[in-house]
């Protein structure tokens, strides 16, 4: 039992106060967890897009003030009344979806969806008593997607928290708790490309290329990246990427490029960019009869995908996934195996680094576009 269990403990964490004006380090107040909570310690946390979505809160509500991050690792510091499958000193990844165990989608081998536990952006307290476990002199300061990284210590419900491997570097498995995961899965559980086929990925950031890497390890001979950010390509080509398009150097719709260059449409698309447009190219770029299109990016919450019902009669499927249907808790510690075993690389994904002092520097950087993941060092 560490010292600090069942005490209120005082750290640091960064929070928005509101949309789109840079985080502040304050000095927070996180309140023991509660019954099938865990408190953990955030040693490391990286900048996802979907942070600055909502950090931005343009096209989505957003609770303020509030503590962001999802994509992190740490240890357990202290576990809740009911908590059985984790204790304190365990090397855990928190995800922003979980897995209670008992819902019809967690006992279903096809879903990942679970009823309690799966991603909610609105809600900004605990599921126990309603209530968040931060606060600043008394005052509530809100969690974000059940996880609020951007904290040295933070509360999880334990069905959010998958227990890894002890051994594995929390400094870069941490991107496996979002968006690497989150390509990997899109493409070898859900699109799952045969050995030899095409593939197109739209959209080049590092869920994209953590698809295109999945396009790599199913075997697929080609691989065409689509952007409208040519500086991507050349980061691409180490992803395994063969070929490019950057939609604004044609005079026609990409789905028509990409038709043209493979014979009538790649046999599978994976969206990682979070644009309608995109998404619809992405299905109409398919092959009829075969191909499968996989939407990944989180768009506009009044965007309306629209496309003539022929190209599902003509035998074109068109899926969506969050997580890569990876089930939390049982299927992420085998991704960190992966990487372990050196069949996935994660190095290649990380391309900064900051203290937790400097973590505007990260939304700085993911604004201009620049770079992949930016880890930030919370000691
Ligand atoms: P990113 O910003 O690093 O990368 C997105 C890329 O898409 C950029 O390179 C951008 O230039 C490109 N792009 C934008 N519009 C385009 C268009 N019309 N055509 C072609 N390319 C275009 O973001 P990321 O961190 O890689 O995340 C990608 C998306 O995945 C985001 O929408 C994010 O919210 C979403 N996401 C979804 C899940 C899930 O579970 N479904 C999980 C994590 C992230
Ligand atoms: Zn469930």
């Amino acid at each position: 039992m560490s010292s600090t269990a069942g005490q209120v403990i005082k750290c640091k964490a960064a929070v928005a106060w509101e949309a789109g004006k840079p985080l502040v380090i304050e000095e927070v107040e996180v309140a023991p967890p509660q019954k099938m909570e865990v408190r953990l310690k955030i040693l490391f946390t990286s900048l996802c897009h979907t942070d600055v979505y909502f950090w931005e809160a343009k096209a989505q509500d957003s609770v303020f003030p509030r503590i962001l991050g999802h994509e992190a690792a740490g240890i357990v510091e202290s576990i809740g009344e009911g908590v059985t499958e984790l204790a304190p000193g365990d090397h855990v990844l928190p995800v922003f979806t979980g897995e209670c165990g008992d819902c019809a989608h967690c006992k279903s081998e096809e879903s990942n969806m679970c009823s309690l536990l799966r991603i909610n952006t609105d809600r900004g307290v605990m599921i126990n008593d309603k209530k968040p476990r931060f606060s600043i002199n008394g005052k509530p300061i809100y969690h974000f997607v059940g996880t609020s990284t951007f904290s040295e210590y933070t509360v999880v419900h334990a069905g959010c928290v998958a227990k890894i491997n002890p051994l594995a570097p929390l400094d870069k498995v941490c991107v496996l708790s979002c968006g690497i995961s989150t390509g990997l899965g899109a493409t070898l559980n859900v699109a799952k490309p045969k050995k030899g086929s095409s593939v197109a990925i739209f959209g080049l950031g590092a869920v994209g290329l953590a698809a295109a890497e999945g396009a790599r390890l199913a075997g697929a001979s080609r691989v065409i990246g689509v952007d409208l950010n040519p500086s991507r390509f050349e980061e691409a080509k180490r992803f395994g990427v063969t070929e490019f398009v950057n939609p604004k150097d044609h005079n026609k719709p990409v789905q028509e490029v990409i038709a043209e260059m493979t014979d009538g449409g790649v046999d599978r698309s994976v969206e990682c960019t979070g644009n309608v447009d995109a998404m619809i190219s992405a299905f109409e770029c398919v092959h009829d009869g075969w191909g499968v299109a996989v939407l990944v990016g989180v768009p506009h919450k009044d965007a309306i995908f629209k496309t003539p019902p022929m190209n599902f009669l003509n035998e074109r499927t068109l899926k969506g996934t969050f997580f890569g249907n990876y089930k939390p808790r049982s299927d992420l510690p085998s991704v960190v195996e992966m990487y372990m075993n050196k069949e996935l690389e994660v190095e290649k994904f990380i391309t900064h680094e900051v203290p937790f002092a400097e973590i505007n520097k990260a939304f700085e950087l993911m604004l201009k576009g620049e770079g992949l993941r930016c880890i930030i060092r919370m000691e």
